[in-house]
């Protein structure tokens, strides 16, 4: 076996610096350094694509990895908590509703709570039964107590908003400290060996050479390697999901710090607003084929809560995936891989799952095929069941006021999303398969957002007394309001913890 000793990251954006960061913990920590070598390649010309604010719980997993604690890491990048995701406008103009991490209700007699929610009738709103969701509403947030077993506040699930470029940032200083080297400059050219067509030396303008054994294509929409150079095709998925585009524009805080992100359906698209310490930040997603930039831009800023801070941004990507991530010697993580839209905040992890998974598969120098097909595999699959949860929110509305909106309602779907809709509506069946990101609480709190009511419940909830059922349930409700009572606001968590300077 003959080790691959140098390996070259292309690109300095959250992609990169994460991906930096993580193998220097695995590869150079103890005698490492002697062994490997780790260079990243970032130009300040290019610069990075400067969004991605708004994260799922894993990064909690992905910061403690890489020993960042955690209330430094707040400070730094003037993060904030965040609990869900609140939807406004989606299923039909005028509603609202919470994607909340974290469970809705909990079992009895061995049946997921909502069964038992959908045998009484669902009464109330499934928000009532999800602390997450009604301490968001609050505006409250404290981490959880797992001493207190039992409770829901054991088990809050929370993920952050933060400044991606001060997260860049914060992760470049671990990186280096931990033996990355950093070269600054634009790469103009890519050479590759004539046999094996594998990716050999890079060679920035100005004429230094970079040579590698193994390349880590970091270079953001630019796909510098994974597509410029290798030509990997592109799936593209825009037909299941139009937006390509986005204007983004950070605003002054106005009113209080909200621990969760609002996605607000707009004619076209929608518009996100994630709160920050010392900001907010603010996007409107379009897609192109329905509505012009300069009414987008438009709508944007009309619909600002707070003094912009500076001239809106324009974004343009396009949804879908490469067709490989992995090919030769060459790795595509982050958005040089693909891109599914900001809506669910999943690029982030995409890109920390994509790390955990290349350290798993780390080759040698004979680059079986059997590593990079099972990295291939394993991408694709991720990719397409979270494509498919982001379809569902567009799919399921009700919205008929614009031609966006009735191509979503109207479009047909995968396979794949069709099966997993029929079982919900029929009897409210939720069928997570494998170790697939989005768990049962994420896809029922979104098909009921949404409006999809299935027409029955699981047999077996029969079983369970009516009076006894009704009990529990309004036990749950209970309990949940009696939790948030006892949180404290997230502003003042914040203040007590992990104040930006
Ligand atoms: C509108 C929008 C909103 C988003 N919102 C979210 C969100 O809320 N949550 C989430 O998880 N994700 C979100 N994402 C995705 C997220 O922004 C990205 O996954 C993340 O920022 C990683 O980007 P990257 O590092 O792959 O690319 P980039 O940040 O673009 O970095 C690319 C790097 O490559 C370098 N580079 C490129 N070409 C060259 C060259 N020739 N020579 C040298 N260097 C080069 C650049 O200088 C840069 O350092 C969003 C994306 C978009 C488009």
């Amino acid at each position: 076996m003959r080790e691959i000793r140098r390996i070259v990251i292309v690109g300095g954006g959250t992609a990169g610096w994460m991906t930096a960061a993580a193998l220097a913990l695995r590869l150079l920590g103890k005698d490492g350094e002697a062994r490997w070598s780790l260079q990243l390649i970032e130009s300040d010309e290019i610069g990075i694509v400067g969004v991605g604010e708004a994260t799922i719980p894993p990064i909690r997993n992905f910061n403690a990895f890489i020993g960042l604690d955690e209330d430094e890491f707040l400070r730094e990048t003037g993060g904030s908590f965040k609990l869900g995701i609140e939807f406004v406008d989606w299923g039909e103009r005028g509603e609202r509703y919470m994607h909340a991490f974290g469970d809705v209700g909990r079992p009895l007699d061995a049946l997921p709570f909502h069964q038992h929610w959908l045998r009484l009738g669902a009464p109330g709103s499934l928000a009532d039964y999800s602390l997450n969701n009604q301490a968001a509403l609050a505006g409250r947030f404290m981490r959880p107590r797992p001493e207190m077993a039992g409770s829901p506040l054991a088990g809050i699930a929370y993920a952050f908003h933060f400044d991606a470029s001060r997260y860049a940032a914060l992760l470049r200083r671990h990186a280096e400290a931990a033996g990355v080297q950093r070269t600054e400059g634009r790469i103009a050219r890519v050479e590759r060996d004539d046999g094996s067509g594998h990716i050999r030396r890079l060679v920035l303008q100005g004429g230094q050479v970079v040579d590698g054994d193994f390349f880590i294509d970091c270079s953001g929409l630019h796909a510098l390697l994974i597509d410029k150079a290798l030509g990997v095709p592109f799936e593209d998925w825009s037909h299941w999901l139009p937006c390509d585009r986005a204007w983004a524009v950070p605003t002054a805080s106005c009113g209080p710090l909200l621990p969760f992100t609002r996605a607000t359906a707009q004619e076209s698209g929608w518009q996100w607003r994630i709160p920050l310490q010392h900001r907010t930040g603010n996007g409107h997603v379009f897609a192109s084929a329905f509505v012009d930039e300069a009414t987008a831009r438009e709508t944007l800023l009309s619909q600002l809560e707070g003094e912009a801070l500076a001239e809106p941004r324009i974004i343009r990507f396009r949804t879908g995936r490469r067709r490989e991530a992995w090919v030769g010697n060459c790795v595509a993580i982050g958005l040089s891989s693909g891109f599914l839209e900001p809506l669910e905040s999943t690029s982030i992890h995409l890109i920390q799952s994509a790390i955990l998974r290349l350290i798993e598969l780390l080759p040698d120098t004979e680059f079986a095929s059997a590593n990079a097909a099972e990295y291939n595999r394993q991408f694709a699959a991720e990719m397409e069941s979270v494509r498919d949860f982001i379809i569902l929110h567009y799919k399921l509305t009700r919205r008929g006021d614009s031609p966006f909106w009735r191509h979503c309602r109207d479009m047909a779907v995968p396979e794949s999303l069709w099966a997993r809709m029929d079982l919900f509506a029929a009897a409210g069946h939720l069928d997570r398969r494998g170790q697939e990101l989005f768990s049962e609480p994420s896809w029922l709190q979104v098909f009921v957002g949404q409006g999809l009511r299935p027409r029955g419940h699981h047999p077996l909830a029969e079983l369970s007394a009516r009076p006894r059922a009704q009990a529990f349930v309004d036990d749950v409700r209970t309990v949940v309001r009696r939790c948030v009572e006892v949180m404290p606001s997230h502003a003042d968590f914040i203040a007590a913890h992990c104040a930006a300077p």
